[in-house]
């Protein structure tokens, strides 16, 4: 029989490649994950709730609901302990409610915080993950703090600004190596990772 036929079938409800090829170097030899695409889900998913684990398993829900598949989601957000934890849920969208920019949203966070000596910083991650209508949360934090320029070239969106703790650098400095190994995203994928391992024993 066809290896891929026997696995179990897992929906990532995300169609970031980056973040795919992340979970799938992680889970997938054990499970064959599959993206929106690949379920041939082209909806625009709500993300309408007010935390980051309500707008996680508002993704999961509508997959599950909707294609009767097991299926997790994400959701990140930056808490910037000045700004009394903003942006927050409103990570993507902090310039522009209507837009992702992530030039203008760091150039914001650094005008916001400029002048301020608190710049301690954390991003976190919530997966939901349902499986036969039953719903399980996973977190994972990267405690850090602000620059006051950007620095660096690789990764996204705020990593030119963000300091993990413990190595003076910002992630778009440290590379993305180094990121999977500490970032927030890969402890949320590593908790999760073990609970399906887990599942399977
Ligand atoms: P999402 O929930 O993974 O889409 O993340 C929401 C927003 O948080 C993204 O649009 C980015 O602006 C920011 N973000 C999430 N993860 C990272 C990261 O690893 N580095 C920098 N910015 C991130």
């Amino acid at each position: 029989m066809n290896e891929k036929t026997t696995k179990r079938k897992l929906v990532f409800a995300t169609n970031n490649a980056h973040k795919l090829s992340e979970i799938c170097a992680i889970i997938g030899d054990k499970f064959e994950i599959l993206s929106l695409n690949d379920i041939e889900c082209f909806a625009d998913i709500p993300e309408t709730a007010d935390t980051l684990e309500g707008n996680a398993l508002q993704k999961a829900k509508y997959v599950y609901n909707n294609y009767g598949l097991d299926c997790f989601a994400d959701d990140t957000g930056l808490e910037v302990d000045a700004l009394g934890g903003r942006p927050g849920v409103h990570t993507a969208r902090y310039a522009f409610p209507d837009r992702y920019d992530p030039e203008a949203n760091t150039e914001k966070l650094l005008q916001e915080l400029d002048g301020k000596e608190n710049r301690r910083a954390r991003f976190r991650t919530a997966i939901a993950y349902i499986r036969g209508g039953e719903k399980y949360l996973f977190e994972g934090v990267v405690e850090g703090e602000i620059s006051t320029e950007k620095r660096g070239d690789k990764g996204f969106g705020y990593d030119p600004v963000f300091i993990p703790e413990n190595t003076g650098k910002t992630f778009a400095e440290l590379g993305v190596e180094v990121k999977n190994q500490i970032s927030h995203r890969a402890r949320a994928v590593a908790k999760l990772c073990e609970y399906l391992a887990a599942e399977e024993k």
